[in-house]
């Protein structure tokens, strides 16, 4: 139904679903000249605390970071103040992408300018989880602080490989109907391919992390281009604090 008076349309879209923790409508945007979102397609970023000023600027930092110069994240605001972003290619960008880049790009081009919406709850800092969960099956969450400290990894773990992970998750649990926890081994075959690594899942005997407090450290064995690397993830409440990576003979 069309409301002619203030202009909007007031009918339950078909995302409301997804937008029960945020508002239950999302309106059609006042502005359909300026604003035309022609296939409806994109990633809705919302922030999961209202306080939160800065997680939106630093995801879409380490997205175009991720892309290169490329692309470059397209941002416009819904009337509920979300920002909803699709990928724009750079035609002045100069050679190609290497193969992180297309790999991260791969990764996420079907949730930013696929045919479906999909929606990314931020955080910075949370003590609920560890870079990403997905376990609702209707938000990503990303926890941006936890994503930036991986660029500490010296490339055998990065923010580029952490955000495609969890941006190909959520487009695999919301738009392709994956459960999450085969949404998540796929994010981590995305991992891998952005990072050219294989993550040992077997490898995880010297960690000391404890889920109860969300305290310790978490080990994780990765082999690059023939040398196998220990990553240690040091945590404090669910928030990683440093990264090191060690290589190993
Ligand atoms: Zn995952």
């Amino acid at each position: 139904m069309y409301d002619a008076q203030i202009g909007r349309f007031h009918v339950h879209d078909r995302f409301a679903d997804k937008y029960v923790n945020f508002n239950p409508y999302q309106y059609a945007i006042n502005n359909p000249l300026k604003y035309v979102d022609i296939n409806g397609d994109s990633v809705i970023a919302v922030t999961m605390n209202p306080n939160d000023k800065t997680s939106t600027g630093e995801f879409v930092g380490m997205v175009n970071q991720a892309l290169g110069g490329f692309y470059t994240v397209q941002t416009r605001i819904a009337e509920d103040g979300s920002p909803v972003m699709s990928l724009a290619e750079n035609k002045d960008a100069k050679g190609s992408m290497n193969s992180q880049q297309q790999a991260f790009y791969d990764a996420v081009n079907g949730a930013f300018n696929g045919a479906n919406d999909v929606l990314i709850g931020l955080d910075n800092g949370s003590s609920q989880y560890i870079i990403g969960d997905n376990s609702n099956g209707q938000v990503q969450k990303i926890d941006v602080a936890d994503v930036k400290q991986l660029d500490k990894g010296n490339g055998v773990v990065s923010s580029a490989a952490a955000l495609g992970h969890e941006i190909n998750e959520g487009y695999q649990t919301q738009v392709k109907g994956m459960s999450p926890l085969q949404a998540h081994d796929q994010g981590i075959k995305v991992e891998n391919s952005i990072n050219g690594t294989t993550r040992n899942e077997n490898a995880r005997q010297n960690s000391t992390y404890d889920p109860r407090t969300g305290n310790g450290t978490i080990s994780q064995q990765y082999n690059k281009e023939g040398t196998r690397y220990i990553v240690d993830f040091n945590i404090i409440k669910k928030n990683i604090a440093n990264v090191t990576v060690t290589p190993k003979k």
